[in-house]
């Protein structure tokens, strides 16, 4: 979605920094500006000030700085579009969306009002639960007897549904409002019609401690409730709504934003009652699942702020099989920069029974010796195989393949593949061969020879992980043509494919993090705008490679060489006119603004050539992945590409090395 420059402009006139920081962060008067608790970085006395006359936020401990938007972003975990949509909301700025008809327009509109409603209908929920939890002793002592303060209950807005069927009729004047239905408070029978003759409906949530689970910007979005003693079920959530999805959401994140910032680390827990011990325990950076398996979606969220997450999970069989399924979701995101870790503790104990025991030194400690996701990925490979004999170590071979394949591609990923073959009892290269004749003899089911091929026909490890989206390869139609067993013109190919290969590689699409998060290609945009003229000093190769870079930098170099080619080298101020109502605006100029804040052009060409060249390397690291990815496929051709894309890596590599 492209949002104008102006109208970003227009939305942080209109906006108040100090009411959008004031939402998260205490502020008090401090002279002309507001000062409060650094949210970034955990304080005991005020060092976070707020400017409302520049509309500015600043740290004085620990530097974080910016404007709303980023406030947005920085803390809350927003993206840019969220950011810039939650604050038009606010306002009620209307965001000119080019691309959007009237009605798609009409509907996001109902649907965004539908969704504040809830979240109000929740919130009035949770006030009465609390105020029900001050009259209910018994859910008091329930809390004291767990170890939990007053104060911690306050936190986390902890409440009591009391017994009763129909006690939130006390609350809302009309119980018989859908809104109560559709924001899972009230269960409702719709064939059945109790005594009055009136449809059959009950509060969902009775004599149980509730906890409500808020999204990340502090709205109540649903509730877990636990059992006082021997109920069943034990744990209840709400059912998915409209604003409350399972498979997204992390109970305590709201509350652990800033602790996760200053340990370090978030630790995800199993249960809400474990988020809240923790708490109570010194361990505030804790988050839990609501009651599912964790997602890739959690964990791509906690990623969000922070770049360490150490599972935890109690040491019985249902917490292994918990942690694998951890496993699973975290495998693709587990860039080189980030680290993932599984905490495994004693059959007995959960996190709180286990501080209660051994201290809280004693769980920090154990939190550093937490396994390591490469570890574990070993572990899992290896799990039931006895190594000894060669059938063990053949099924770990077997066990190994799906798991390294999903890790992104990266130094960890590469040292594995030599980690798992030598407990493979073989050498790294046998084991890539064994993985692709293990493919060759039993080809998995692809799709046609359509051009836009389904995330399970991507190579493994190589799905779109950013996205919801399937991942497209439509350039690798070839590829895929080869792989089905049914497809059109497999008579010989191999050779197909390699003729096609060799005209049209596959893109670099597994750039991925690196690369679509920002850094050298965001450069590379914001250096060849500014300096146009340096376009027609790259290679045509080099042209061809930006060109193909994922969105969304890859669409912006092609616009930018149509652009040189119709009208020849321009200056920014024109290129910039030529932007105007595009739908790279918004993109392309912060990439620019970048680029040139304090410019110098002798400085930036030399900054550009390092730029591409790094961007060169990138390419063939990935092509390189694509290709191993392809190898264990079953493509022989692909095998010795890949031995031939190393080679040249190997070659640049010693060649970078003898030019320092
Ligand atoms: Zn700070």
């Amino acid at each position: 979605m492209a949002i104008p420059q102006t109208f970003i402009q227009e939305l942080l006139n209109r906006v108040d920094v100090v009411d959008v920081v004031g939402r998260y962060v205490q502020l008090k008067k401090g002279g002309v500006n507001l000062m409060g608790l650094c949210p970034f970085h955990g304080e005991k006395s005020p060092s976070f000030s707020v400017s409302p006359t520049k509309q500015f936020y600043h740290c004085f401990g620990c530097g974080a700085n910016g404007n709303a938007i980023g406030f947005l972003m920085e803390h809350a975990g927003m993206s840019f579009i969220e950011a810039v949509k939650d604050l038009a909301q606010q306002t009620g700025l209307q965001i000119p969306e080019d691309d959007a008809s009237p009605q798609d327009r009409e509907r996001a509109a109902q649907q965004r009002q539908k969704q504040t409603t809830l979240n109000s209908v929740l919130d009035n929920a949770a006030h009465a639960y609390i105020q029900q939890l001050k009259a209910a002793p018994r859910a008091v002592s329930y809390l004291k007897g767990r170890g939990l303060t007053g104060r911690i209950a306050k936190t986390f807005g902890l409440g009591y549904a009391p017994e009763g069927w129909r006690s939130l009729a006390g609350v809302f004047a009309d119980y018989t409002d859908p809104l109560l239905v559709e924001s899972g408070l009230v269960i409702e029978h719709a064939d059945e019609k109790g005594a009055d003759g009136e449809t059959k409906r009950y509060d969902r949530f009775r004599d149980r401690i509730v906890f409500p689970i808020r999204n990340v910007k502090g709205e109540c979005i649903g509730f877990g409730g636990r059992v006082l003693d021997k109920g069943e079920p034990k744990y209840l959530n709400s059912p998915e709504t409209p604003v409350f999805s399972k498979g997204r959401e992390l109970y305590g994140l709201f509350e652990a934003r800033t602790p996760i910032r200053v340990a370090g680390y978030a630790l995800v827990t199993e249960g809400y009652m474990d988020v809240v011990a923790l708490a109570q325990l010194g361990f505030a950076n804790a988050v839990a699942t609501l009651g599912t398996a964790c997602t890739p979606d959690h964990v791509q969220k906690l990623f969000r702020f922070t770049d360490a997450v150490v599972f935890s999970f109690d040491g019985d069989g249902a917490g292994r099989r918990a942690a694998r399924k951890a496993l699973d979701a975290a495998l693709p995101l587990a860039t080189d920069t980030r680290s993932v870790k599984f905490l495994f503790l004693p059959a007995e104990h959960d996190p709180d029974s286990f501080i209660r025991a051994n201290g809280s030194e004693a769980f920090a400690q154990a939190v550093k010796a937490a396994v390591p996701l490469s570890r574990f990925l070993i572990d899992a490979a290896a799990a039931d195989c006895e190594l000894s004999s060669a059938e063990g170590r053949a099924r770990m071979a077997s066990q190994a393949r799906p798991l390294w394949s999903a890790l992104p591609d990266g130094a960890l990923k590469r040292q594995l593949i030599g980690e798992l073959a030598e407990g493979c009892g073989l050498t790294s290269n046998d084991l890539l061969q064994l993985w692709q004749h293990a493919a060759g003899a039993a080809p998995r089911s692809r799709r046609g020879a359509s051009a836009d091929v389904q995330p399970d026909a991507a190579p493994p490890g190589y799905e779109n992980h950013r996205g919801n989206g399937p991942a497209h390869y439509p350039e690798d139609e070839a590829f895929v043509q080869t792989t089905t067993p049914s497809g059109q013109g497999s008579a010989k190919p191999t050779r197909k494919w390699q003729k096609d290969w060799r005209k049209n590689p596959p893109p670099p699409r597994m750039l991925g993090q690196r690369l679509t998060g920002g850094s050298r290609a965001d450069r590379a945009i914001g250096l060849l705008l500014a300096n146009a003229e340096a376009w027609d000093r790259l290679s045509a190769d080099d042209h061809t490679m930006l060109a193909r870079l994922p969105e969304p930098h890859g669409p912006v170099f092609a616009w930018l060489e149509a652009q040189l080619h119709e009208h020849g080298p321009q200056p920014w101020a024109a290129l910039r006119e030529a932007l105007r109502e595009s739908e790279h605006e918004t993109f392309v100029c912060a990439q620019v603004e970048q680029a040139t804040a304090g410019a110098n052009p002798k400085l930036e060409l030399a900054e550009l050539a390092d730029v591409m060249d790094r961007l060169r390397g990138d390419v063939l690291e990935a092509l390189a992945g694509l290709l191993a990815a392809r190898a264990q496929g079953g493509d022989a051709f692909a095998y010795e590409e890949f031995k031939r894309v190393n080679e040249q890596i190997k070659a640049r590599t010693k060649a970078l090395k003898n030019s320092r």
